[in-house]
């Protein structure tokens, strides 16, 4: 789960990492009042939604007065902005955050992730701040600094000192780097977060270690322990289908393909989407109608999928185990009646109770090819969808 910046850095602050002092808005009204009481010369208007990017499209204006910040108040929020992580679609503004201005004399990377190869949470740190990592990572990747660390032993002041070195922080401040590496870690561990990403961190001119942006992804076994991050979650930045799927237990991601895929098992999900992708097609989305699904479940995954508006296709493939393929035909038959069908739908199903569902799918009047293996479903919806 994802958090706003503004979020992020009130989590931060807990653990006493230095962030500027700031407000959320809703309203220009808001922001001009939350500006008032900043008190400073400059403030930032930063759009807050759930990417980053911000600043190179628009998202991050420098306020020098309160009509400026009216103004750019005005501007932003409604507005759809369009980062290199939101995809063309962009997504809308509805809060802002204002805070206030920091007097920049060079901007950091720091981030921490868990590393799945090692099992280690790993400490990043660059020089190359700013910019997208990723770039950085690919064109530079000797200016990207790792510690790995020791989950018993925990982040250490020597590697949050020796990473401080390597990004070349001024050497007066290397203490204050550390101090911030240090609570950022714990916030990390006792908030269990997947991400944390600091980018810019930031040097002052009066001589401050300061994060001034801060991106955190949860994992989300593990929320049900932090009621207080999950006050955090902003339904506005979910896709609907996936908050719709969580209604009814169902693990789906929405993808930006055109084939619709109904599967039971993570595993089977992931080699259709791989063999959909080697027959040269493109999935729409991930989805595991898991174990125990009931005929409406299954109609309720039909509905969700056939929601999006790129499906040009279905393919169901199911490997009936404890999940019976009778069901599975159940509830797709009372889906494809209940939406009107209007896509290739392409079922292979095998195992239990394989024979009752296909002959309820061949006496439902549904118009449905019937594929013998995976590959065989796969190649054909791929031809149907063009
Ligand atoms: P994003 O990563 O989405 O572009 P950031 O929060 O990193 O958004 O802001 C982009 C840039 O805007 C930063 O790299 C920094 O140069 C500037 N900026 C952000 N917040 C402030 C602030 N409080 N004071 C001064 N400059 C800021
Ligand atoms: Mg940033």
């Amino acid at each position: 789960m994802n958090i706003h910046e503004y979020q992020g850095k009130q989590v931060l602050k807990q653990y006493g990492v230095s962030v500027p002092e700031g407000h959320v808005a809703f309203s220009p009204e808001e922001a001009v009042k939350a500006a008032k009481e900043l008190g400073s010369d400059v403030v930032v208007v930063k759009a807050q939604i759930h990417a980053g990017g911000r600043g190179k499209a628009g998202g991050v204006k420098l306020a020098k007065n309160l009509d400026e910040v009216r103004e750019y108040a005005k501007e932003l929020l409604g507005k759809v902005l369009v980062t290199h992580q939101t995809g063309p679609e962009g997504k809308e503004v509805k809060r802002l955050y204002i805070e206030a201005g920091s007097n920049i004399e060079k901007e950091y990377y720091l981030g921490l992730v868990l590393d799945r190869e090692t099992s280690l949470v790993n400490l990043m740190g660059s020089e190359e701040g700013g910019v997208d990592i990723e770039e950085v990572a690919a064109n530079t990747p000797e200016r990207i600094f790792y510690e790995a660390i020791d989950p018993v032993v925990g982040l250490t002041g020597f590697q949050a000192r020796r990473l401080a070195f390597n990004m070349n922080i001024p050497a007066k401040l290397v203490n204050k780097a550390a101090k911030l590496m240090l609570g950022l870690y714990q916030a990390y561990i006792e908030k269990d977060a997947a991400i944390v990403e600091i980018n810019p961190l930031v040097v002052t001119g009066d001589g401050q270690v300061v994060a001034l942006d801060a991106k955190f992804n949860f994992d989300a076994n593990a929320l049900a322990r932090h009621p207080d991050i999950m006050e955090m979650r902003d339904y506005d930045e979910e896709d609907a289908k996936e908050i719709e799927a969580s209604k009814y237990d169902l693990s789906y991601i929405s993808l930006d393909g055109n084939i619709g895929c109904m599967v039971n098992g993570a595993g089977l999900a992931m080699a259709t989407m791989d063999t959909i992708n080697y027959y040269g097609g493109s999935p729409a989305n991930f989805l595991d109608v898991g174990g125990g699904a009931t005929a409406e479940k299954v109609t309720e995954a039909f509905k969700i999928i056939l929601s999006d508006k790129n499906v040009k296709g279905i393919f169901v493939n199911i490997f009936g185990g404890i999940m019976k393929c009778d069901i599975i035909a159940e509830g797709v038959i009372q889906a494809a009646k209940e939406v009107d069908l209007e896509v290739p739908l392409v079922v292979r199903l095998e195992g239990t109770n394989v024979e009752i569902g296909k002959k309820l799918l061949n006496e439902s009047g549904l118009n449905i090819v019937a594929a013998g293996t995976m590959a065989d479903g796969a190649k054909q919806i791929v031809e149907l969808v063009g």
